[in-house]
């Protein structure tokens, strides 16, 4: 059985943008290759999709979540605290499976 549960990775070698860029794409084409073959699926989200900022219950954009300090609060539409870092994996997870099924 292959468990996916951790991935670490060191960056202190990377001394460029277009070096980190190459290594994210060798990684990310490794990972999908290695996913495919136990029948799973690799989903690029867009850099530029507000992960952190949207409310993963309602929906709602909250534009003082831009702030990376911010690292929980309270949606002003529907009352749901999020954490920073939780709602945007079930924003990106959610994506992910919107893209998938389109
Ligand atoms: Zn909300």
């Amino acid at each position: 059985m292959i468990f996916w549960g951790l991935i670490s990775l060191c960056m202190n070698c990377i001394k460029t943008v277009t070096e980190m860029n190459r290594l994210i794409h060798d990684i990310t084409d490794k990972l999908k290759y290695k996913l495919e073959k136990i029948g799973k699926i690799l989903v690029k989200v867009d850099r530029f999709f507000a992960s952190s900022q949207t409310c993963s219950c309602c929906g709602y954009k909250n534009p003082e979540t831009k702030d990376l300090f911010v690292r929980a609060w309270d949606c002003p539409e529907c009352g749901t605290h999020h954490d920073r870092d939780v709602n945007a994996a079930m924003n990106i997870r959610n994506e992910g499976m919107r893209l998938v099924s389109a």
